[in-house]
């Protein structure tokens, strides 16, 4: 794949870069490694004062960051304001709280283990891999840099070759607060390279965030290496509705929850699951309110839906709609590409899905929703159970007793009640079933990339 920024707004492409030869990336993976013995040995205060000063860059290049996210991937320019200040806010929480989430625990009873005293402490592991995709192109890098270098580790970052600004960016930002040279660098390579870094020793584990092909391919060099690794994959998350819910506010966070960036992320509400005695009201205005938001140039301030990132993703979801509707499904709202310059897809609604279309287990990575109607919440719960995934799942109800049912029964790593799933630093990130292992974010994520030392002392 080039590496390359083409516009999805225009379908221009505006800079070409040359991959890393072989010999960068031998460079860049030895300064890393160097960076990881002076990393290791400093204390949290240090890191936490270079996190800060890394977090206020961001704040101060907030507006040229976030056009230059705008134009690598198209999602609206307020949001990508937003990310980069979530990204920020995600770098001083890690600079607060890092040396409480590492710090020491000791045995309460060290007799019971025959010892006078024995304790756990958590101690960084070396330089990690992260492979890394285009949907939120600073945000998915910062929740796997902030908790790794605060931890002592060091990291290479292999982006998604559409992404390649953001990605050089990345590559000096942490320098540039004070970390030491090396602690985080950006290796522009192709995926096929990915297999033979992972394969370094040098490389201690790593993380990808991206689809499951890409996975499976990257756990398993890992696996071979019995290199520890970490998986966030895709989604296909439920949004269930039942008539206890506060209809409107459901409508309202369900159209956020499918369009925010243009529906191109993981943890979107793409199945809407929605009680019998609620349907009709909430598919009329859920439907309206979809054919109602403003698709255009992302770069403009009242744009609510920008283009897909890429042209192939376009053409993938169009095929998902197409078999869809070719099965006898139909479209509430949109349903086709938009005939204009840039990779246009409109918010869409698609009602009278069966198994046998594609749409029912496969990722619709768009603005496009799938509509069910059931008659129960031991239906809801079936039909929001029936994928491969388990990332995370929203629930509207006001019963306190459903609400429970469905915190225990959904299959997901994250139940959301009267809300949409939404990542905080302060709350774990991950899922279950093809959706990936391992957690990102809040004290869970810091230790995945740590070694639990057990200490015991005669
Ligand atoms: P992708 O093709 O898997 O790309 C993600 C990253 O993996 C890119 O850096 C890509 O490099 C690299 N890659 C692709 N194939 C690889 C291979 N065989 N070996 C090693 N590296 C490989 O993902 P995408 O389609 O661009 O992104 C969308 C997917 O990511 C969706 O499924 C979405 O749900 C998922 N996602 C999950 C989360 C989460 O937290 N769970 C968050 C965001 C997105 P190139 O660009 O060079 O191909």
């Amino acid at each position: 794949m080039t590496i390359a920024t083409i516009n999805p707004a225009t379908g221009t492409t505006e800079h070409e870069f040359n991959p890393h030869s072989p010999d960068e990336v031998q460079a860049r993976l030895g300064r890393a490694s160097a960076a990881f013995a002076a990393l290791a040995s400093t204390g949290y205060d240090q890191r936490a004062e270079w996190m800060r000063a890394s977090a206020a860059v961001l704040d101060a290049e907030a507006d040229e960051l976030a056009a230059m996210i705008t134009t690598e991937m198209g999602k609206p320019i307020a949001a990508s304001r937003g990310e980069v200040a979530k990204c920020a806010k995600a770098m001083r929480f890690y600079a607060d709280t890092a040396e409480r989430f590492l710090a020491d625990q000791p045995l309460d009873e060290p007799g019971a283990v025959g010892a006078t005293r024995a304790y756990t402490r958590w101690q960084p592991l070396g330089v990690v891999l992260a492979v890394m995709p285009w949907n939120y192109p600073l945000w998915q890098v910062i929740r796997f840099a902030a908790p790794a270098l605060m931890a002592g580790n060091t990291g290479v970052l292999k982006h998604a070759s559409n992404v390649p600004q953001s990605a050089l960016y990345l590559d000096t930002l942490f320098e540039r607060g004070g970390f030491p040279s090396g602690s985080f660098s950006t290796l522009l390579i192709g995926s096929r390279e990915v297999a033979a870094v992972i394969e370094d020793p040098r490389i201690v584990a790593v993380t990808l965030t991206g689809s499951e092909p890409a996975g499976r391919s990257v756990a398993a060099t890992a696996a071979a290496q019995i290199k520890r690794s970490v998986l966030e994959l895709g989604g296909s998350d439920p949004f269930v509705v039942l008539p206890s819910a506060d209809l409107d506010a459901a409508i309202a966070t369900a159209v956020s929850a499918r369009t925010a960036n243009n529906g191109q992320s993981c943890i979107a509400g793409k199945r809407f699951i929605v009680h019998e005695d609620v349907y009709d009201r909430f598919a009329a205005g859920f439907a309206a309110a979809m054919a109602a938001l403003r698709v255009g140039d992302p770069m403009d301030e009242a744009t609510q839906v920008g283009p897909l990132a890429t042209a192939s993703g376009v053409a993938e979801l169009a095929e998902l709609v197409d078999d869809a509707l070719g099965k006898g499904a139909v479209a509430l709202t949109g349903g086709a590409p938009l005939d204009r310059p840039g990779w246009f897809y409109p918010p869409t609604v698609i009602t009278g899905i069966t198994a046998q279309m594609r749409l029912y287990r496969e990722e619709a990575f768009g603005p496009v929703a799938s509509l069910y109607k059931v008659d129960g919440i031991d239906a809801a719960i079936a039909l929001a159970n029936a994928t491969d995934f388990g990332l995370s799942s929203a629930v509207w109800t006001n019963d306190p007793v459903e609400q429970e049912r469905l915190a225990r029964d959904l299959e997901a790593g994250a139940v959301f009640i009267n809300g949409m799933t939404v990542s905080y630093p302060e709350l774990p990130f991950g899922g279950i079933k093809n959706s990936g292992y391992g957690r990102e974010l809040a004290a869970d994520g810091i230790r995945e990339f740590c070694n639990l030392k057990t200490v015991w002392v005669a």
